[in-house]
């Protein structure tokens, strides 16, 4: 069921690229398909080293330079920093499956407005997102699966610019938030790269 979620597939590419690169004597050489969850991580840690060796201090204060905090689906194909310009030290990206205003969300937005200086608020679903294949029976089903009922709603949309316009209204009557008078929200096309503004009204 979770599948639905994920971008499930064949991976050999990145399946070869790890096995090409997992040259520590830890990872233990498996058949073609078979990434562990270890491996995976040992890739990033590997790839974390390079970057900490060539990664200077840039003795940047933790306040977004551009005032602004982004809201946006976890979706996979969407790289925010390089689709929206940003740099490092910009903005805060708050995401979530679905780029959905949930109470953490606010709860971020309120620290990130009221602690460290941001202004404006910019929220971002996408076409394509796993949300509009779900429904509210998400819940249900995992109840009979585990014996538990989830605390958390699935938000899961029909009409994705409905989304956005409900996730801009969810942030301006924020009582908790500092700045709502610039909340934009936009819709990400996966296949052309493209953000498409939601008119709140
Ligand atoms: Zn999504």
């Amino acid at each position: 069921m979770f599948f639905v979620l994920s971008h499930s597939g064949p991976r050999s590419d990145v399946t070869s690229t790890v096995m090409g690169m997992t040259t520590s004597a830890s990872v233990p050489a498996g058949p073609e398909g078979a990434i562990s969850a270890g491996t995976v991580t040992d890739r990033l840690v590997d790839a974390n080293a390079r970057y900490a060796a060539a990664f200077t201090d840039p003795g940047m204060d933790a306040r977004p330079v551009l005032h602004v905090a982004v809201v946006a689906c976890m979706d996979a194909r969407l790289d925010l920093h390089d689709a929206l310009g940003l740099e490092l030290g910009d903005c805060h990206t708050i995401r979530n499956a679905g780029g959905v205003v949930t109470d953490d969300v606010i709860r971020s937005l309120t620290i990130s407005q009221r602690a460290l200086g941001t202004r404006s608020v910019v929220l971002i679903h996408h076409t394509g997102c796993g949300l509009e294949t779900l429904t509210e029976e998400f819940r249900h089903d995992l109840e009979m699966e585990v014996g538990q009922r989830p605390a958390w709603a699935v938000e899961a949309f029909r009409d994705v610019d409905q989304d956005v316009r409900q996730s801009m209204q969810r942030v301006r009557t924020s009582p908790f938030l500092l700045h709502t008078d610039d909340v934009r929200g936009f819709v990400f096309d996966v296949k052309t790269g493209l953000l498409r503004e939601i008119d709140p009204a």
